[in-house]
């Protein structure tokens, strides 16, 4: 469960944003949209913990992240949230196993096989497991990011303009993947775009208005 309560953001040189309240029950799915500027990329932010806001509440998982500070929110996030990106972040001299292996490292839990397989398995990219990042396609790259932002199980996925640079076929596949791999993990997604593209696909919809 992911829930939000009179949230503002104001960056130190600039933009004043506001957030609608909001609330998402876990296992939903979400598009986030608005125009380019109308704070999207910030609101993931401040959901996964990376921004502080200056007012308001955002609660997941049952925990309020303004309780949480350094290390704890570190582990909080790297627990409970999965991020995609963009692009990427992959760590090139990785193989796609170890890539997965860090984030749980990071996460503090356990290793063991079957973690990876289980979320490398329906992706599709199983046999890829040994590649590095550079020796994938853009779309198998793609899908690592998916598997790499599941592996920890999170209760709430974050992807910003995850289709944003892919063509039609793969921009579908790829919020299909999103959707199905969530939804099958039983965690909450949220998915900030402006790719129109996107719309009909997902249960909810959220707009963000541009604040003068
Ligand atoms: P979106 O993802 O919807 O395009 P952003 O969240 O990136 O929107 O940006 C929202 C507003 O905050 C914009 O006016 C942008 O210029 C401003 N902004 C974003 N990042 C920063 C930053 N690091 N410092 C100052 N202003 C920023
Ligand atoms: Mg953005």
């Amino acid at each position: 469960m992911l829930q939000i309560e009179n949230l503002h953001y104001q960056y130190a040189d600039g933009a004043n944003l506001s957030f609608p309240d909001w609330c998402l029950d876990r296992g939903e799915n979400c598009l986030l949209l608005g125009e380019s500027g109308s704070g999207k990329s910030t609101l993931l932010h401040l959901l996964a913990g990376l921004l502080t806001p200056q007012r308001g509440t955002i609660t997941v998982a049952d925990q309020q992240l303004n309780t949480l500070q350094g290390r704890q929110l570190d582990r909080f996030r790297g627990r409970h949230i999965g991020l995609v990106y963009q692009r990427l972040h992959l760590v090139p001299a990785l193989s796609v196993e170890q890539n997965l292996e860090l984030a749980r490292y990071l996460a503090g839990l356990p290793q063991h096989p079957s973690h990876v397989a289980r979320v490398l398995e329906p992706l599709g990219i199983m046999e890829k497991r040994r590649r590095r990042p550079a020796e994938l396609s853009q779309g198998e790259a793609q899908r690592v990011a998916i598997a790499r932002a599941l592996i920890n199980e999170p209760a709430v996925v974050l992807a910003d303009e995850p289709t944003s640079a892919l063509d039609d076929r793969n921009c579908g596949r790829v919020a299909e993947l999103l959707i199905q791999q969530c939804a099958q993990h039983n965690a909450s997604l949220i998915v900030a775009t402006h790719d129109r593209r996107l719309t009909d696909r997902f249960h909810r919809q959220q707009r963000l208005e541009m604040t003068a």
